[in-house]
């Protein structure tokens, strides 16, 4: 059997996926959702408005003005925030406004109220008749002019960008009440073994915990997918081809099963796969995680994970995350890569190797420390990781100091 590259098996399997189709949603609906439609903005602001509390005016009508030689200005008007009113001033006039509250029309700046002699310490004053103006301003300022953020046609979000936070502000003040974004993907997943026990049911003994339900469950969710839990397939052909069926009618988008896939009980999921589909089964020059299976059943993309929960965990970073990425429609499958300085050295043997680790700021270096033993069954190596290590294939061994990639868990 050929050992694929990473990079190799990446490609392949990507290749087979296409983002799913698009659905329209309220805005309240969209966190974390992936748009499928270029959005484009209006003037922000909408209209010129003051950034200040204070008092709109004409800046030629406070040319070198001080507190020792104010300015005193007629106020014609009161402007809220909120406020339509049409409001105009001309020479020697004042509006008093607020932050937010659009300029009157004739005026090109806003003087702050700190800069008058209003008394704007106590609470529900009234505007006054007159104000005097302590400061000189230029034309513009403390003014947000029409279109000043964003102008009308500038495009602010693109297809395949998934919504935060920010974004969803963004959307809100574009009004958009609806939003086109891809569907949540369907992932139905499945661990396999004889051995594997519930978490609801009795340990006997010889049974270990299917562990592996739970991690690729959490990945597949943080990855923006819906999960069909299909739990556990023994090592039996039907049994296995009964949940690969159910998974097809429930429609899943793609199959993720565990373990099975290295030689023995493999046979099993590959037997039914095959004559249901068609199936790859890779070695993959990495480590964890060499044995990898790819293939289609019924026409649904199938991926097989190794068993061992570390394997299980890496294998889906490396090859599942982005798959489901490109499933939901994202632009940008990579995951970013971030450069750490290695605490101590590290030994490899030379497949591109996952390494699990730690990594803290010092004296502004990021410095990596493996997390114990690196067993493809030791949990707890993940569990007290930070990061993955990223070691190229081809290097054994890298001395303490050495600059490695790595991405952040
Ligand atoms: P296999 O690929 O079936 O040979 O499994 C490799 C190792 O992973 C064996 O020690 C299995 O018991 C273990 N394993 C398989 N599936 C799971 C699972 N879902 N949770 C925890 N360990 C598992
Ligand atoms: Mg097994």
């Amino acid at each position: 059997m050929t050992l694929l590259s990473v990079q190799a098996a990446q490609e392949r399997i990507l290749s087979c996926f296409k983002p799913v189709e698009a659905e329209t949603l309220s805005l309240e609906q969209c966190a974390g959702r992936v748009l499928a439609a270029d959005m484009f903005s209006i003037d922000l602001p909408l209209f010129d408005n003051s950034s200040v509390d204070g008092f709109a005016l004409i800046a030629a009508d406070a040319v070198d003005t001080s507190a020792a030689s104010p300015r005193t200005l007629n106020v014609v008007a009161d402007i809220p925030a909120g406020s339509s009113s049409d409001v105009s001033i001309m020479r020697g006039q004042a509006a008093r406004i607020m932050t937010g509250a659009p300029l009157p029309k004739g005026a090109d700046a806003v003087v702050m109220v700190e800069d008058t002699d209003f008394d704007y310490q106590s609470p529900n004053i009234a505007a006054p008749a007159q104000v005097k103006i302590y400061k000189s301003v230029k034309a513009g300022e403390n003014v947000r002019t029409r279109g000043m953020d964003i102008k009308n046609g500038q495009k602010v979000l693109s297809a395949g960008h998934r919504l935060r936070a920010q974004d969803l502000g963004m959307l809100a003040m574009l009004s958009t009440a609806k939003v086109s974004v891809f569907r949540r993907p369907r992932a139905a997943l499945l661990s396999s073994g004889d051995e594997l026990a519930p978490i609801d049911q009795p340990l006997k003994p010889g049974k270990i915990r299917d562990t592996n339900s739970h991690t690729i469950a959490a990945l597949i969710e943080d990855s923006g997918c819906e999960v069909l839990r299909l739990g556990i397939a023994p090592d039996q052909r039907d049994a296995i081809q009964t949940l690969f069926d159910k998974s097809i009618s429930m429609k899943a988008d793609v199959i993720i099963s565990s373990a099975g896939v290295s030689v023995g009980a493999f046979d099993f999921i590959k037997d039914v796969v095959e004559s249901n589909g068609s199936l790859d089964f890779w070695k993959v020059n990495m480590r964890p995680g060499k044995p990898v299976a790819f293939g289609e059943y019924r026409g649904v993309p199938f991926i097989g994970l190794p068993g061992n929960p570390v394997s299980a965990f890496v294998g889906f970073e490396v090859f599942v995350r982005p798959a489901l990425g490109r499933l939901a429609g994202l632009e940008t499958v990579a995951r970013p890569k971030v450069k750490v300085r290695l605490a101590e050295p590290v030994e490899s043997d030379g497949r591109e190797s996952y390494l699990r680790a730690m990594v803290e700021e010092s004296t502004g270096i990021l410095s990596a420390k493996l997390t114990g033993h690196q067993g493809s069954g030791n949990l707890l190596s993940l569990v007290q990781a930070n990061a993955l290590l990223i070691i190229p294939a081809g290097v054994k061994s890298l001395p303490i100091g050495s600059p490695v990639d790595a991405w952040w868990l």
